[in-house]
């Protein structure tokens, strides 16, 4: 490079800048002119307030000018825009400034690497080039040392390390050693003169004493206007004009762009551990409260539970209950069963449908009660000390269900039922196993107010897990749910020879009595004085007719009676008047056959209309027991259901507003930080998608947590969460992801304004 055609790198013409405050007009610089070459070291000193600062702001682009015009290698700049000069702080610039401005968390390679990886180069090249850079400046033993582990004077030449890692040709320092003391200041200052061989070096200093030494010029400011511009220290020896080792060109696209905010997301998260703590648990409370919320709204979207139940469809009140019927009204078969049974959320299937609306009132003293009371005689009859046993049913709440529900690898000890009257339920030992106790049997859809049935019931099998159930043998659920129970037909006997009618019409509860054969039948004995009960066998009764007949849905009598003579056993049964004991010959005849309707249990509530609508697929009509069992609204759960709604849509958005006030200003704390990264050339683009990567980051984790924590706590059992987790299909999971995304989202792009604003002050 020959003397006479070096060009300046920089030139100032007529330079003036003001600043204006609401009270006064500061003229910080009055018609500078000065042009500044490779190789010098320059300093530009004056008394404070002069505009010192002001100067090498806009020499370093980092501050503006009102008038005159600046060239940059011999270009003009009038008409640079933002983006050009970002571009050119990035490229042309490299700064040193008082407060070493360095990231504190990052380690001494990491700073020095931050520039490189900024500037282009990948990460093994910059971390080569950086020891290089270190080494340059002394530092290259504390590579590792944290930057805020470092002392002042090694900062200050970390910071100039970082500089060097730019590779411009100009490095600015403004009052490089103002926080050192003067030998750690002449060490930084002799630093910078042999970085000027190669380098044009602008100082800002007020202390020149210090410099005077070592620059090879002197600018004097004062009240903003050059008074002095002399060469100083000028010797004859030329310096050699060296070519400084350059970093390979990387196209800055998108990708690239991305890779870099990514990298620097990771180091952040990195570095300050602590903090990825602090953020990942805030936005983990944050998930967590959001995934209730969503689950409570989804489970509080269906009002049917705010609605009274009324038990005379389905006496069962369960709402994981579906009555399931053919589409094509033909009996279902176990083929059917077998494929409603491997549907989704399906727990089983009991083929008794009608079974499971039948009470049981097993344990004495808990489920029902006697009461004892003397027999009132009528005067004409002779006084009677006789005790009658009356039963009265106390647990209205246990429903049968049929073995049709468990196997063999639910029971802990014994055996499934075999004989009709077997039963299987849970106890904590295998103490009760083989004993028999009496059973009572109500249904207030089926039978008539006042029927009951009860039979001796073996346990003959003890289950492994907890419940109330109680597993009765699919025959004893088919003889008590038979469909004529369903009004279908209607008994009518009672045969009156005499006065040649039927003196009864009435449903019974027709049961089996395998002693007896072919057309017996048994009744019950009643009390002779209530001669309103005609159902009682007349004395010496042997032979009645026994007919049935259709009923349509009101339970009016329909068509022909279908007649049966019976043989009627003299001996009387101990039931109501309202069962009739027969054979299993003349059960089948007149009650048994197939099975229409099954009863299918779900998993959840929550599951009802995906099962109602893969069962129509299947050629199946469903009904929720539950649902056509609601009617008018009950106020009270109304009101609670739509408190709840209220406070769960109120609690989302607060959420919303806490997350990004709280994150925000967390995130101020390390506005300096981006700062940093701004004078070392990173894109204000890039700055920005820093936040999104590494919030995204820890929103992700956030997310995942709650999952995970939510499906721990579904199988262990916890109740709310369970309730809400049926509740979790496919658009409540991407409502949940989505709102807490949309949270980082909008608290990055609020951050993002704020840093904006901040870093172009
Ligand atoms: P020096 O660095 O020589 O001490 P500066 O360049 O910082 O001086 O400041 C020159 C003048 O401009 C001073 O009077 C200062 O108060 C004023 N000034 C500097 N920066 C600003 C600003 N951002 N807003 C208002 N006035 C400013
Ligand atoms: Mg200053």
């Amino acid at each position: 490079m020959e003397q006479t055609d070096k060009k300046p790198i920089i030139e100032l013409q007529n330079i003036s800048k003001s600043y204006y405050s609401e009270t006064a007009v500061t003229q910080a610089l009055r018609k500078v002119s000065l042009s500044f070459e490779l190789g010098e070291f320059v300093a530009i000193t004056g008394e404070s307030g002069s505009g010192k600062s002001t100067l090498l702001n806009i020499i370093g682009g980092m501050d503006t000018f009102d008038e005159g015009e600046m060239y940059i290698y011999g270009e003009p700049t009038f008409q640079y825009d933002d983006l050009d000069w970002e571009d050119y702080r990035r490229t042309k610039i490299g700064y040193v400034f008082q407060d070493y401005s360095l990231i504190g968390h990052y380690s001494v390679l990491d700073n020095v690497m931050s520039a490189l990886v900024i500037m282009g180069a990948e990460q093994d090249a910059a971390r080569e080039m950086a020891r290089k850079y270190l080494k340059q400046v002394g530092l290259d033993e504390y590579e590792n040392h944290r930057a805020t582990e470092l002392s002042s004077g090694q900062k200050q030449r970390l910071s100039i390390a970082r500089a060097l890692a730019k590779n411009t040709d100009v490095i600015v320092a403004d009052e490089p050693t103002g926080n050192l003391d003067s030998e750690t200041g002449n060490q930084i200052i002799s630093l910078l003169k042999e970085l000027s061989k190669d380098h044009l070096v602008i100082m800002v200093t007020h202390n020149y004493d210090q410099a005077e030494a070592y620059v090879s010029r002197k600018i004097r400011i004062h009240d903003g206007q050059v008074i002095s511009d002399v060469l100083v220290n000028q010797t004859d020896e030329k310096k050699p004009a060296m070519e400084r080792e350059k970093l390979p060109a990387q196209e800055m696209n998108l990708r690239w762009q991305n890779r870099v905010a990514a990298l620097f997301a990771k180091r952040n998260r990195k570095t300050q551990p602590g903090r990825a703590f602090l953020f990942t648990t805030f936005l983990f409370i944050i998930s967590a409260a959001s995934f209730l919320f969503i689950g409570e709204l989804f489970l509080h979207k269906d009002d049917y539970h705010t609605r009274g139940y009324s038990n005379s469809v389905f006496a069962r009140e369960d709402d994981t209950r579906i009555s399931v019927k053919r589409a094509d009204g033909k009996p279902i078969t176990d083929e059917d069963l077998q494929k409603m049974a491997s549907m989704r959320n399906v727990v089983c299937v009991d083929s008794c449908d009608l079974a499971n609306d039948i009470n049981f009132y097993l344990d004495e003293d808990k489920d029902y009660e006697y009461h004892y009371s003397k027999v009132l005689k009528r005067p004409v009859e002779a006084p009677s000390n006789a005790v009658t046993q009356t039963v009265s049913f106390e647990n209205t709440s246990r429903f049968m269900k049929s073995t049709d529900c468990i196997s063999e690898d639910d029971l802990a000890f014994g055996r499934m039922p075999e004989a009709r009257n077997e039963i299987v339920l849970y106890a904590s030992d295998d103490s009760r196993l083989g004993s028999s106790q009496k059973c009572y049997f109500t249904s207030d859809n089926l039978w008539q107010s006042g029927q009951y049935y009860f039979t001796d019931v073996t346990i003959v099998g003890i289950l492994k897990e907890k419940t109330d159930d109680v597993y009765f043998s699919r025959a004893l659920c088919q003889m008590l749910g038979n469909p004529s129970s369903l009004a279908e037909y209607r008994l009518t006997y009672a045969w009156d020879s005499v006065l040649k009618l039927y003196l009864v019409r009435r449903p019974v509860i027709p049961v089996i009595n395998d002693s007896l054969k072919g057309n017996e039948v048994r009744a019950s004995a009643t009390d002779p004085y209530k001669d309103n009960d005609k159902m009682a066998m007349p004395p010496g009764a042997s032979e009645m007719i026994l007919s049935w007949q259709a009923v349509n849905e009101k339970k009016d009598v329909v068509g022909d009676p279908i007649e049966d003579t019976i043989q009627v056993q003299a001996e009387r049964n101990e039931y109501t008047s309202k069962v009739l004991e027969m054979s299993q010959e003349l059960f089948d005849k007149h009650y048994g056959g197939e099975t229409y309707q099954a009863s299918i249990y779900m998993t959840s509530y929550a599951k009802t209309d995906a099962i109602l609508k893969a069962l129509e697929k299947k050629g199946y009509v469903g009904v929720s027991t539950y649902r056509i069992s609601t009617g008018e609204y009950l106020e009270d759960l109304v009101n609670q259901r739509l408190i709840i709604i209220g406070i769960c849509a109120f609690g989302l958005i607060a959420i919303l507003l806490a997350e990004i006030l709280i994150l925000r200003s967390l995130m101020r704390i390390r506005v300096k930080d981006y700062f940093v990264l701004k004078f070392i050339g990173m894109k204000m683009q890039v700055i920005k998608r820093i936040s999104y990567f590494e919030m995204g980051g820890y929103a992700l984790a956030a997310i995942l947590l709650t999952l995970i924590l939510a499906w721990i706590l579904r199988f262990a059992g916890v109740t709310i969460i369970k309730d809400i987790m049926w509740y979790y299909t496919l658009i409540p999971y991407l409502l949940f992801a989505l709102y807490n995304f949309l949270l980082i989202f909008l608290t990055v792009a609020s951050f993002n304004r704020l840093l904006k604003g901040r870093l172009n002050q």
